[in-house]
């Protein structure tokens, strides 16, 4: 098998980010798919570092991940603030994205797990649209309770994904991958956000210099502004008061 690229880990505030441009990041799902086992990929955003100062679980999950790809320009600013610029983002969305393109062609089976119910069939049916080779092999809204959770896993684990994207926020979907990884019998696992919104058109993304200027947190939480944005807005002033601070 080939040499992989360089993670080219940094640390920002404790928290490791993995410094990999997203052809890198697919190298990387490859070889793990390749492997067989489980891995998990955390797309971090500065919410995600604060909530990873403040939860020794949830810090306890983000050390162990197979991959931290940098999401959003929060990160990009402080990484290079600090002296240790990072090329470019590698979102959640994005490379979910990336990752239903390439599934017919490579033959990975993508599961979309989370969103309100009607959203993740939405989002296959939009991506069929957009990739018709895609192998979506089976969704799933990310509402239930509690005690149900060891049931939905084994419900996706009868699909047998390669991949399982689960959108249900930070912290709920990484805890649920460190609990559930081994349950369900996927090779990679990302927490996804609202990347299903986006893919099924229930949240539209920013337009195009928005999020090339960066500002694509701002018009998610000017276009939905509900109690879980909130709580992350809040979080922004804290980060980036630490990077400031830390010079
Ligand atoms: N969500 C879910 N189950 C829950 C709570 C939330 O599936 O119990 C979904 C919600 O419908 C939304 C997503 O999780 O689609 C959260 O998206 P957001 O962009 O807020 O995530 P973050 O920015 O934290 O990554």
């Amino acid at each position: 098998m080939a040499e992989l690229p360089p993670r080219n880990a940094i640390t920002l505030h404790g928290m490791r980010i993995d410094r990999l441009t997203m052809e890198g990041a697919l190298e990387y799902v490859a070889s793990f798919i390749a492997s067989g086992k489980p891995h998990h990929i955390v797309t971090a955003d500065a919410s995600m570092v604060m909530t990873f100062r403040e939860d020794k679980d949830f810090a306890a999950i983000v050390e162990n991940a197979a991959l931290i790809t940098p999401d959003g320009a929060g990160i990009l600013w402080a990484c290079k603030r600090q002296g240790t610029p990072i090329p470019a983002k590698v979102s959640g969305v994005d490379l979910s994205a990336k990752l239903v393109e390439l599934s017919g062609q490579r033959g990975w089976r993508v599961f979309f797990f989370g969103g309100a119910p009607g959203v993740a069939e939405a989002a296959a049916q939009k991506m069929r649209e957009r990739f018709p080779e895609a192998i979506i092999c089976g969704v799933r809204d990310g509402y239930y309770k509690a005690d149900e959770e060891n049931a939905v896993a084994e419900q996706i684990a009868t699909t047998k994904p390669d991949i399982l994207l689960v959108a249900m926020g930070i912290p709920r979907q990484e805890k649920f991958i460190a609990r559930q990884k081994e349950r369900v019998g996927a090779k990679v696992y990302i927490g996804v956000g609202g990347t299903l919104d986006v893919f099924s058109g229930t949240v539209k993304r920013a337009p195009l210099w928005m999020q090339r200027s960066g500002l694509e947190w701002f018009y998610r939480i000017a276009s939905n502004p509900n109690a879980a944005r909130l709580k992350k807005l809040a979080a922004l002033p804290r980060f980036a008061l630490l990077t400031v601070i830390k010079k």
